[in-house]
């Protein structure tokens, strides 16, 4: 079956077309400046990329210049559209209404517009790219919405609720969501499968490790809590996000350096975290470059990340009342070896026996990264996001 996963921004359409019987990506690629000009990067497999600068108005252009590609008689890698079998969209919120993927439907599409204000920059542009396809594709075509925020709706009101007045949590649905939803279900169920254990039996944490990056704690098969929030700037400092600060700190901003209210949100979501911290980049590989050149800033970045890491970890397995496994997943957690051994060190109190050498070096590959003596097992599962929306999708429509 072929399925094809669209992750829409506002002025972007990423995409990767599966055959989900094999697993095999049959081609990938991205329409950017959607709007704009327009430019379509498109990569068949095992063939040579092609781009195009033809015009793209808007996203329903976008999406019928994917399928042309995809059709196309030099680079196409299906013959018609119909063998298409439905489309996985990654959608970013879906509030309080779905705790699993759904195909969409006219209610549907009125959960994501009624979650515009939970996601103002994704939502919108997650509905335009649906209903374009719906435009394009033959009639009948399934749609699925994939939500970041479904995975975490198991969380129980103790680990969402926040201590604001509780009639303002409820006028604006003020609540940790919690996102990386699709990462976390997708690492958390394989770790088990790659261990042999039953999902359903073990207490796992998760780390997505990436640009933005998130835990969760996944009790007995359901998300008990997660490191971001009600936006995907809470947790852990990130690439360019603050992660956690005292909130007192946002109005004291404000003040002393005559900050607007979206001011104050782009300091704290496009210029903090390890960049803001280090004045070098959001890039892991530079920060570890600069450390190394005796950048100390760049040094304190890194042992920030490693910390904060570390008390999540270590929060979770209280909050759990133990941990079985502990899983490493996304860029920095697939491929540095430093910081999955600087956050797993000193954890032998709780069980956590590293083993340095299997850790070594290992890039982006499934293996268990603790001693077989270690009562927690230490794994790293690479992601993929877009087979986990391709799977989700291919079951909802099976
Ligand atoms: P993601 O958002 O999952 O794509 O992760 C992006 C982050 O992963 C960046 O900070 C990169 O520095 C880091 N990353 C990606 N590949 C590597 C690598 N080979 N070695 C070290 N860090 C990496």
């Amino acid at each position: 079956m072929k399925i094809l996963v669209i992750n829409c921004g506002s002025s972007s359409a990423k995409f990767q077309l599966f055959d989900v019987d094999t697993g095999a990506v049959l081609a990938k690629g991205n329409a950017e400046r959607i709007g704009i000009d327009g430019k379509l990067t498109y990569k068949p497999a095992g063939k040579d990329e092609f781009v195009s600068t033809e015009p793209m108005p808007d996203h329903k252009v976008a999406v019928q210049m994917i399928l042309n590609a995809l059709v196309d008689k030099d680079h196409g890698v299906i013959a018609d559209v119909s063998e298409i079998a439905a489309v996985g969209h990654r959608v970013l919120h879906a509030g309080m209404h779905y705790s699993e993927s759904v195909i969409v439907n006219e209610d549907v599409k009125k959960v994501i517009r009624q979650c515009f204000p939970l996601g103002p920059l994704h939502n919108p542009a997650n509905l335009i790219g649906i209903e374009a396809c719906e435009d394009v594709l033959p009639a009948g075509t399934p749609q699925v919405a994939v939500f970041d925020t479904a995975f975490h709706q198991t969380m129980p009101p103790k680990a969402y609720t926040y201590a604001l007045p509780y009639e303002l949590s409820e006028k604006y649905s003020i609540r940790r969501y919690g996102f990386h939803g699709t990462s976390h279900r997708y690492v958390s169920h394989r770790v088990a499968e790659f261990l042999g254990k039953d999902y359903n039996d073990i207490k796992i944490i998760t780390c997505h490790l990436g640009n933005g990056s998130s835990f969760a704690a996944v009790n007995h098969g359901k998300c008990q809590d997660t490191s971001m929030g009600l936006t995907p700037l809470a947790g852990i400092c990130m690439g360019t996000r603050t992660g956690d600060i005292d909130p007192a700190i946002v109005p004291f901003l404000m003040k002393n350096e005559n900050l607007s209210a979206d001011e104050v949100d782009t300091l704290l979501n496009k210029k903090s975290g390890v960049q803001g911290l280090s004045g070098v980049s959001s890039d892991f590989r530079d920060l570890e470059k600069a450390a190394k050149e005796g950048n100390d800033r760049a040094q304190l970045a890194l042992d920030m990340f490693a910390y904060q890491g570390k008390k999540i970890i270590g929060s979770y397995a209280a909050a759990m009342e133990g941990v079985d496994v502990i899983v490493f997943t996304a860029g920095i957690g697939e491929n540095t070896d430093h910081m999955r051994k600087a956050m797993c060190e000193g954890l032998e109190f709780m069980g956590v026996e590293f083993d340095d050498e299997a850790n070594a070096g290992l890039r982006g590959k499934e293996a268990i990264i603790s001693k077989p003596s270690s009562k927690v097992t230490v794994c790293v599962i690479p992601t993929n996001e877009e087979l986990a929306i391709a799977q989700e999708t291919e079951a909802l429509v099976r």
